[in-house]
């Protein structure tokens, strides 16, 4: 594992790539306007100069200020419109000012498409050499096997040229640095770059949907799955929410400069609802390291099969046995259910089994199936890649990673085709994966109820914001009449 993993247990949200820090964000969005606007600025000034200025040859113009300003790429903002006799501008003087003070060079490259981590040394301007000493001090340091395009290379020179210093960021907590010590030696460490980890509280009303009240509230959508993974088996997210109805939630927080970082593990989730009443869940991880939901009875959240086997945005397409098929434009069954989620996102078992197949397989692109107990199948199509040693025959527990999301074989994007075989027959996994999973053993239930404890508190400690006007007034409404599956 890399060192990269925080020191408790958690399982990884699926947009923790993303940057969620406001500056990254913000920096992220000037790259592109100053990119767009250069553009445009430059188009629009040689569009001016060709317009207000059509007697002279553009090879003139950069002649001239070739021979003007020989450092300086010509600024075209500056050439007269209408006067070609302008004086030129003044000469550099005697005191050359590329002489003092000679700047320490720093330059910054993506690593790119580079083929490995040597050529993309030697593509950011490190010599052959230089490219083996860095190398060299970061044997042990930097995995080499994990570099990424967007990752950033940094090289330093001092007044002389040579390299001094050699930076390796793959985020902005994991930063990895070569400098040459007073014997000229190279050195490679890993930057420690401290983050603030919290459990932090928060909650809010909900008006229109789950998601919208949770970004309301100033919080990552991402909070959006685990509340879906928590609590879907008691309540359904599309009918049995109502304006006024609350969320809390426990959630670890990673803070960089103070600034939130990144989502840890959500530790505790409740909602108050007109329809459902009070649900909770909990996150207790068993001695094993297996962290999972659970309800305050100890029964895991998701039953003894996760009807959804990955953290999704929404459902793309349903089960559905008379579906108009997108791409092929006929009545194709819909065999499964297809969940909409970022390439890369982690998808579980649904249950413990073993692997029937691992590979490519026509449509359905890279596709795992897995045999369960009781005749059932699980199939999870169209994934970026499997899990590292994922072979066929192998045993797998449940949630246990098998794959990530992709978009191969007969796809229109990233999602998750997920469908269930019962004796060689596709049935719903939406209305057939509910059943309720075993409480925890007596042992474990122990502990369980001792961190129910201590997350309870600190759900009924969360204070929330004064309810919206727009609310609808609650008590104006007949009560709901009673669920007849309650
Ligand atoms: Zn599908």
């Amino acid at each position: 594992m890399s060192a990269e993993e925080p020191p408790f247990k958690l399982r990884p949200l699926p947009t923790i790539e993303f940057p969620i820090l406001p500056e990254d964000i913000a920096r992220e969005r000037r790259k592109k306007l100053l990119i767009g606007s250069s553009i445009i600025t430059l188009t629009g000034l040689t569009g001016a100069l060709f317009f207000l200025w059509p007697g002279i040859e553009r090879k003139e113009v950069h002649a001239a200020d070739r021979q003007a300003q020989p450092a300086v790429p010509a600024d075209l903002g500056c050439v007269p419109p209408s006067d070609a006799s302008a004086p030129p501008p003044p000469p550099p003087s005697d005191s050359a000012p590329l002489r003092d003070p000679p700047p320490r060079t720093q330059s910054r490259h993506r690593f790119g498409q580079s083929p490995g981590f040597r050529p993309a040394l030697l593509s950011a301007g490190l010599s052959s050499s230089e490219a083996d000493a860095v190398i060299a001090a970061l044997e042990g340091v930097l995995d080499f096997r994990r570099c990424r395009p967007e990752h950033e290379i940094t090289i330093e020179r001092d007044n002389e040229g040579a390299l001094k210093r050699f930076e390796y960021r793959a985020s902005p907590v994991q930063i990895y640095e070569v400098r040459r010590d007073a014997n000229g030696t190279f050195r490679g460490v890993r930057v420690e770059v401290p983050l603030e980890v919290t459990e932090a509280g928060h909650g809010g009303f909900i008006t229109a949907s789950l998601g919208e009240a949770i970004e309301s509230a100033g919080l990552g959508r991402q909070l959006v799955g685990p509340f879906i993974e928590a609590f879907e088996n008691r309540i359904d997210f599309q009918s049995d929410l109502r304006p006024g109805d609350v969320f809390k939630v426990v959630v670890v927080e990673e803070r960089l400069n103070g600034l939130l970082y990144r989502y840890g593990q959500v530790l505790a989730m409740e909602l108050r609802t007109q329809k459902k009443g009070v649900l909770r869940s909990f996150y207790f991880a068993s001695p094993d390291g297996l962290g999972d939901f659970f309800d305050e009875s100890g029964r895991p959240a998701q039953g003894s099969w996760l009807r959804t086997p990955l953290h999704y945005d929404h459902i793309s397409s349903p089960f559905d046995p008379k579906r108009f098929h997108p791409i092929l434009r006929r009545i194709v069954p819909h065999n499964g259910i297809d969940y909409a989620a970022p390439p890369g996102t982690p998808v579980w078992a649904a249950a413990a089994g073993e692997v029937i197949w691992v590979g490519e397989r026509g449509p359905n692109g890279n596709l795992v199936s897995i045999a369960h107990q009781g005749g059932y199948v699980t199939h999870y199509a169209h994934l970026l890649r499997f899990a590292q040693g994922l072979r066929r025959g192998m045993r797998v527990r449940q949630k246990q990673v098998i794959g990530y999301v992709g978009s191969t074989g007969r796809s229109t994007g990233p999602h998750l085709h997920f469908a269930l075989e019962r004796d060689g027959r596709f049935i719903n996994p939406a209305t057939v994966l509910n059943m309720q999973g075993p409480p925890l053993p007596p042992p474990l239930m122990l502990r369980f109820r001792a961190e129910m404890g201590r997350l309870r508190r600190l759900l009924e400690k969360i204070e929330l914001p004064p309810p919206p006007l727009a609310l609808p007034k609650v008590e104006s409404k007949p009560p709901p009449p009673p669920d007849p599956m309650d």
